[in-house]
């Protein structure tokens, strides 16, 4: 969901393609993309 044409590129908030462009959302997707982040480190680590 939060994955860029370039690999190692996330995006999350009002940036983001289907972004509703609201606060709330912005902050939860921010989260949820610091956790896409860390699986994306942990697999290149193995
Ligand atoms: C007038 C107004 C009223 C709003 N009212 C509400 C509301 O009542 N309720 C609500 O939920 N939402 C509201 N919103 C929407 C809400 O502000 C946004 O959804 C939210 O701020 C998105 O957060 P974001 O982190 O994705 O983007 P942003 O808050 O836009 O943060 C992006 C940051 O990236 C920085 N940046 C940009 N380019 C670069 C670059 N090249 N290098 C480094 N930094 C860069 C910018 O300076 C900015 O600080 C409102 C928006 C506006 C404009």
């Amino acid at each position: 969901m939060f994955n860029t044409s370039a690999p190692g590129v996330f995006a999350a908030g009002d940036v983001r393609g289907g972004s509703t462009k609201q606060l709330a959302s912005a902050v939860g997707e921010g989260a949820a993309a610091a956790i896409q982040i860390r699986y994306f480190l942990d697999k290149l680590e193995k």
